[in-house]
């Protein structure tokens, strides 16, 4: 069987930990890098990776460049959370005609906030014969198939809560920045209300992924951010955080069907939980006919993951009819361990 060819876009955080993890793959192998960067362009991508050997594979700016579908299968693009922000280089990459992943957090479910963009790069992706799909931990695994596949054997849901508490530590300023932390209360609050702190991404993607999974038919998504405030002193490389200062955002999403409340999603994101003894871990409770109670600790690690899930759906998508795609319309994701996880069909 031939390696599916792929074409990393975006070497950042994920985006390099994936190039690292696709090479590690017998049955996957890259093919060209894109990113923007001054300081990657024109470089090896061994060497933007720090491999200590050279790939032959040599990072551009340009995707025009690269983006040819007798040389690539797939693109696996890591740039950005926004659907508006990726639409220019998606709607090149599906007219290249060239499947692709995103992990922009809103491409997990880019109907529930985008509908407009969602149904332009679907009939773009039909279009052209190609498969586009949102992933990622969180939104596009935790809080979203994994609740849908644990309902699996139900016969009733009524309700679903669930939350995700993790440790913001090993992450760099953009996410300190989005998350208020090593702010004031006060500034966390207007930083809220001015729309600089953002919190989680991906609540709307997850509530509407999960509502369209099992017919529960929820109509509207409210959330809230509050500040979660540090009573000892906390430190990272890139913040320091005094008692009384932001440790981090707890982040809620619930949706609705009229008045009742559906699905519930909990996000505290903090740096040094510990410090506060504050355990972190996936929870999901589906209340309904069985009731069920999964505990999963410490959480999934959210980099690790990223990287594991994109890599790993790689095969599903080069293998799906063309579209734009969700986590809840593909087979499962599973580790590509052996041959036989490349040739599973859709
Ligand atoms: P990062 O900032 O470390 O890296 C982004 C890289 O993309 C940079 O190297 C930048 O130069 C490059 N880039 C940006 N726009 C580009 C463009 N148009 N063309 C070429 N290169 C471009 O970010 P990261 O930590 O790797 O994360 C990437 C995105 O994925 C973020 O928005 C993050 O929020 C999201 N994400 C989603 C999930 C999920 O669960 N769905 C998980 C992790 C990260």
């Amino acid at each position: 069987m031939k390696p599916i060819r792929v074409l990393q876009w975006g070497l950042g955080a994920m985006g390099s930990g994936m190039a690292r993890l696709i090479l590690e793959k017998s049955g996957l192998e890259i093919v060209a890098a894109v990113d923007a960067r001054p300081e990657y362009v024109g470089q090896d991508l061994g060497d933007v990776l720090k491999l200590g050997k050279s790939l032959g594979v040599t990072v551009t700016d340009k995707p025009e460049t690269v983006l040819d579908k007798e040389a690539v299968d797939i693109v696996v693009i890591a740039t950005t959370s926004w659907v508006k922000e990726q639409m220019a280089d998606l709607t090149q990459i599906i007219k290249a005609g060239v499947d692709c992943i995103s992990i922009a957090e809103e491409m997990a479910d880019p109907w529930a906030q985008s509908p407009d963009l969602a149904d332009e790069l679907h009939a773009l992706a039909l279009e052209h014969g190609v498969a586009l799909l949102g992933t990622g931990v969180n939104p596009g695994f935790v809080l979203d198939l994994l609740i849908v596949v644990l309902t699996g054997g139900n016969h009733t849901v009524e309700r679903i809560e669930a939350s995700r508490v993790n440790d913001l530590s090993p992450y760099g300023p953009t996410v300190m920045r989005t998350q208020g932390v090593g702010t004031t209360p006060e500034a966390f609050r207007a930083g809220v209300a001015d729309g600089s702190i953002v919190g989680h991404v991906g609540f709307p993607e997850s509530i509407h992924m999960i509502s369209d999974a099992l017919g529960l038919d929820v109509d509207r998504i409210e959330q809230s951010r509050e500040p979660i405030i540090s009573n000892v002193r906390r430190e990272t490389p890139h913040v320091v955080v005094e008692p009384g200062m932001v440790a981090g955002c707890a982040h809620i999403g619930i949706g609705y069907r009229g008045d009742v409340e559906v699905i519930k999603l909990v996000h505290p994101q903090q740096i040094h939980p510990h410090l506060e003894a504050q355990e972190t871990g996936d929870y999901i409770h589906i209340y309904g006919k069985p009731e069920i109670h999964m505990a999963i600790q410490p959480e999934i690690a959210g980099g690790i993951a990223t990287m594991g899930i994109t890599v790993n759906m790689i095969s599903r998508v080069v293998a799906a009819t063309p579209g734009l795609k969700r986590m809840i319309d593909l087979p499962v994701p599973a580790a590509l361990m052996g041959a036989s996880a490349y040739s599973r069909k859709a």
